[in-house]
C-alpha cells in the first residue's frame, strides 16, 4: 500500500494539485487537518479531497470555518481569512467538514491527528516537551501530525532514553522498523519553514519507508486568486518565503 500523508493544505488548490501529480499512483490519501482556511479555494479543494480514496481529521480551521470553533485564538489575518472562507464555503464541503473526526487509528499502527493526541485540533507538537507528551497518550507505532506547517520527526529512543526531533533532509526516507515516531509531513498549502515549496510524505508500506517530498508549485498564480478575493496581504507575501 501506498499513502500520501498531507496536511494543512489550506485552500491552496495549485499547491494540492501539484502534490498529487508528484504522488502519482496511490491507494488513499492520508489527510491531517486544515483543509480550508488562509487560501483561496476552500471549495475547490475540499471536493477534489473527496474525489479521491481517502481519510481526514478535522483542523482548527475547519472547525472555525464552519463555525465549530471559536477563533479567539487566531491572530487578524487568520481571523480575517477565516471570515471569507465562511463566507464562501459552499453546503456541500460544509456538510463534509461537519462530519470529521478528530482521531483516527489506522491499521492498529497509526495515529492520525491535526495537532496533538491529548488536544486534537489545537496543540502544536513542536518540541520534544509535546512530543513526549503525544508518545504518553498513544499506544501506537506511529503518529502523524500536522498543524505547525513545520516538517519534523521525532524518534523515541531506548527505554528512558528519551526523545529526539529534527526536521527531515530532503527526501528523507525514515525507516519503519518497530521504533514508534511521530511524524510531520509540513504543510502542502502554507510552508513555514522558510522552504516555498509544498511539503508532504509519500508512505510506502512494502517498503515500510515515510519519504518525505518537496514539491514546486505556481505560487503565483495562487497570489492572484487571492489578491482578487481581498485576502490579508501578509498572507499572500509569505507563500514566497515559505515563511
Ligand atoms: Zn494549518
Amino acid at each position: 500500500m501506498r499513502y500520501a500523508v498531507i496536511s494543512d493544505i489550506h485552500a491552496n488548490l495549485e499547491a494540492f494539485q501539484a502534490v498529487l501529480d508528484d504522488a502519482g499512483d496511490i491507494d488513499r490519501l492520508w489527510c491531517l487537518g486544515d483543509v480550508i482556511g488562509y487560501g483561496p479555494d476552500p471549495n475547490d479543494c475540499t471536493a477534489l479531497l473527496r474525489e479521491y480514496e481517502h481519510i481526514c481529521v478535522a483542523g482548527n480551521h475547519d472547525l472555525a470555518g464552519i463555525g465549530k470553533a471559536d477563533t479567539y485564538t487566531f491572530n487578524s489575518d487568520a481571523k480575517r481569512a477565516i471570515e471569507w472562507t465562511t463566507s464562501v464555503l459552499g453546503a456541500s464541503a460544509r456538510e463534509y467538514l461537519a462530519r470529521l473526526p478528530l482521531v483516527l487509528t489506522m491499521d492498529n499502527r497509526f495515529t492520525v491527528v491535526h495537532g496533538s493526541p491529548r488536544e486534537p485540533a489545537w496543540e502544536y507538537i513542536v518540541g520534544v516537551a509535546e512530543a513526549k507528551a503525544a508518545f504518553h497518550d498513544t499506544d501506537t507505532e506511529v503518529t502523524l501530525v500536522g498543524h505547525t506547517h513545520v516538517p519534523m520527526v521525532f524518534r523515541e529512543l531506548g527505554a528512558g532514553a528519551g526523545v529526539k526531533g529534527a526536521p527531515p533532509a530532503e527526501d528523507e526516507a525514515v525507516q519503519l522498523n518497530g521504533r514508534r515516531l511521530i511524524l510531520n509531513p509540513g504543510s502542502v498549502g502554507q510552508p513555514r519553514d522558510g522552504d516555498e515549496r509544498a511539503s508532504y510524505i509519500l508512505l510506502d508500506l512494502e517498503q515500510q519507508v515515510a519519504r518525505y517530498r518537496r514539491v514546486p508549485y505556481r505560487i503565483t498564480k495562487v497570489q492572484e486568486k487571492m489578491q482578487k478575493a481581498g485576502l490579508p496581504e501578509r498572507l499572500i507575501a509569505r507563500l514566497t518565503y515559505g515563511r
